[in-house]
């Protein structure tokens, strides 16, 4: 089985040689990004392997079948990157459904945490031997409102975490989880209740048609002034002009961002020394009140170590056996509950 792996990092190379050694699975690894312009390398492959930035549209699926590659392995949990219509019935889409959803869990407090007690702020003076208090004053998390769109995996455990600092948590999902809500603690409610009457608001929700800018300027009316937003799911979740233009006109309090709508040109790269083009992303990241990490939530070494073995699982399972349980299909919904190959 010949693997070729794209976008690939060091620690990408760490995890997945560990998994790959002694297995029938040769792995060429590319730094650059699958897209059309670089499909090509793919030529003489069984499969591919794709993270959250590889573009996988309809012209790399039509030339990826054409040079006889038969499976796309993402190793990540999203699949917003992948035309999952036109790959119907044409190629096979595998993912790793669940790698560490503490991981995201818990990057995404530690950037909530990091923003309300200033703790970006106090890194910096203290290492200048600035030990002034003014200007950091933060708040209590406990007894706030926090509002968390998407219940999955994540969410759930971002609720355990919330709920373990004493907040309230006004819950929204498409698919509300069963045994979730508890009274006062955890509520399930609707999209503009959550927005109305949360003092921070989450983003655990897949990028669809139906989440694209669920943060936009009209949401961003509803929230109450000061309003915290953390998104760790997916950049284009959030207008981000609209939060932009929020936090200048101080609707928006601060805001955590471990994505980006256009991250893809520039994250996981090193751009210290080159002039950013994106005003936005710019002008974001000078504010005092926002904190942008690099899409690193899923980054530790738990994570990283469950990702390629289950990847390494996935493309084997499926060369041997036909059938993958975690292929995604388009035709069933692309749910965990696909036994997958079957619905092709
Ligand atoms: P999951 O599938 O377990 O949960 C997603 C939840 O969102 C489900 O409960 C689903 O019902 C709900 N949902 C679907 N459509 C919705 C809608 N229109 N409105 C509200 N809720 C909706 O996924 P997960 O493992 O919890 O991951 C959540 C997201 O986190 C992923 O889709 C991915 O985009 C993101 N993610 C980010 C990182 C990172 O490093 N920043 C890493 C992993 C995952």
């Amino acid at each position: 089985m010949r693997l070729a792996f794209f976008d690939t990092k060091p620690y990408d190379k760490a995890s997945f040689n560990k998994y790959a050694e002694g297995k029938d699975i040769t792995i060429k690894y590319f730094e650059t990004k699958l897209n059309e312009d670089t499909v090509d390398l793919a030529s003489g492959y069984d499969a591919v392997c794709v993270f959250v930035n590889d573009i996988v549209n309809a012209k790399v699926i039509d030339r990826l079948v054409e040079l006889g590659v038969g499976v796309v392995a993402l190793r990540s949990a999203g699949f917003n990157n992948v035309d999952m219509k036109y790959a119907y019935g044409k190629i096979h889409v595998l993912r790793v459904p669940a790698y560490s959803p503490y991981a995201v869990a818990e990057h995404a407090m530690a950037l909530l945490l990091t923003s309300v007690r200033r703790i970006h702020k106090a890194y910096i003076r203290t290492r200048d031997f600035n030990f002034s208090l003014q200007g950091m004053t933060g708040f209590d998390l406990h007894g706030k409102t926090i509002g968390v769109v998407g219940t999955g995996r994540i969410g759930r455990v971002f609720i355990n975490i919330c709920l373990g600092f004493g907040m309230k948590v006004l819950a929204y999902d498409k698919y509300p989880a069963n045994g979730l809500a508890d009274g006062d603690r955890v509520r399930y409610t609707d999209l503009d209740e959550l927005m109305e009457k949360s003092d921070i608001i989450s983003l655990h929700c897949p990028l669809t048609e139906d989440t694209y800018h669920l943060i936009d300027e009209k949401s961003l009316e509803k929230c109450k002034k000061g309003v915290i937003i953390l998104n760790t799911s997916r950049g284009a979740l959030v207008d981000a002009e609209a939060l932009l233009n929020a936090i200048k006109s101080r609707k928006v309090g601060a805001a955590c961002l471990d994505v980006y709508e256009e991250e893809s040109d520039f994250f996981f790269e090193d751009y210290s020394g080159h002039i950013l083009d994106d005003d936005i992303l710019a002008r974001l990241i000078s504010m005092p009140n926002v904190i942008v990490s690099s899409h690193q939530a899923f980054l530790t070494e738990e994570a990283l170590m469950n990702i390629a073995e289950t990847t390494i699982s996935n493309i084997l399972g499926f060369f041997a056996n036909g059938e993958c349980p975690n292929e995604l299909c388009y035709r069933c919904g692309n749910t965990e509950d696909c036994k997958t190959g079957k619905c092709f």
